[in-house]
């Protein structure tokens, strides 16, 4: 048997190929990492190594300490071999058919703790609290630039998710433009609205919260569930309760809340199918979409438990080998 299922937000069908159903706890063996060090000295994100890094845009450090000094709690610095150019004006598009744009941005690293081998599923409450304190000052600075349309802050975790350096950090690309895989969900969320007049991502929060079936937490301001049509095996979204377009608009009070739930789901995953990758990625509206009533951001969280191939990209439909149901029931045990 199998069954196809659409994501009403993204307009993303899926097949549940539960055939080949693999349970929740067949994913676990092939996830086991190899133990890292607490301080690596060939690490360029360690502390005593803040040389090797670009100069520091933002840092965290105990009151006192001077700059340049291994005393940091978060380091951002811009990535050495930046995707984008923070050095160019305003993006000018040129050709008549083979179009161009100066790769005008910015891309940013957050180292989010001086441990070699910890990250947010271990890392302490506090320290995860203040990871999410710089997404939002970066964001809140980033956004001013003209020259920038759409900000996004995502972390690649282990190998199969992209990462080329296993100290813990996340990353910020402010881009030039709007591209068009945003551009779809926009578009399809404003469909939505002018035919329902609600924002789908909050229809699809009560929705979750009535089938029951797939929620793993809730607090006052957050709800994380495994979506009725998952891309992946365990995907799992964080949306906030309060409508809100853009990330930029979160309160300082919420962003407690907001870390505290992303500790628990990253912990979860952690401790129950044996520190898998993953890639973590904040959906949120292109600036100048920031207050509109019909896109809500959230936070999306893809573990690279299988591999896409050819019939994906050929597609763009994602085979779903496990049941959300049973992924949530699973984590939640
Ligand atoms: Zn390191
Ligand atoms: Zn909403």
């Amino acid at each position: 048997m199998s069954e196809l299922r659409l994501n009403r937000a993204t307009k993303e069908w899926i097949i549940l190929a539960t055939e080949r159903a693999k349970r929740p706890h067949q994913f676990l063996a092939k996830s086991a990492k190899e133990r890292l060090p607490a301080h690596d000295s060939a690490c360029p994100f360690c502390p005593g190594n803040e040389k090797l890094t670009p100069p520091e845009v933002y840092a965290l450090r105990e009151k006192g300490s001077q700059p340049g000094k291994s005393s940091w709690r978060i380091r951002v610095v811009t990535n050495k071999y930046p995707a984008l150019d923070p050095m160019k004006k305003m993006t000018k598009i040129t050709g008549r058919f083979f179009r161009t744009a100066s790769g005008v941005g910015k891309h940013e690293v957050i180292i989010e703790t001086p441990q070699h081998n910890k990250s947010i599923a271990t890392m302490s409450k506090r320290q995860v609290e203040e990871t999410c304190l710089v997404y939002l000052r970066r964001y809140l600075i980033l956004e001013k630039d003209r020259r920038f349309k759409l900000i996004i802050i995502f972390r690649n975790h282990g190998v199969t998710a992209g990462t080329s350096l296993r100290h813990p950090h996340s990353q910020v690309i402010a881009l030039p433009l709007v591209p068009a895989s945003v551009r779809h969900l926009l578009e399809e969320a404003m469909r939505y609205y002018d035919d329902h007049g609600s924002c789908v991502f909050c229809d699809m929060l009560e929705e979750e919260l009535a089938a029951k079936k797939r929620v793993i937490l809730k607090n006052e301001k957050f709800v994380a569930f495994h979506p009725f049509a998952s891309r992946t095996p365990f995907e799992t979204w964080i949306v906030p309760r309060k409508h809100d377009a853009c990330f930029g608009n979160i309160a300082p009070d919420e962003v407690k809340s907001m870390a505290a739930v992303l500790k628990h789901i990253l912990k979860k995953l952690h401790d129950k199918l044996g520190d898998p990758d993953y890639n973590l990625l904040i959906r949120t509206a292109p600036i100048k979409d920031a207050q509109e009533d019909y896109y809500h951001w959230y936070f999306q969280i893809l573990p690279r438990l299988t591999t896409p191939a050819g019939f994906e990209l050929g597609s763009g439909v994602y085979i779903n080998t496990s049941l959300p149901e049973a992924t949530a029931r699973f984590i939640k045990k």
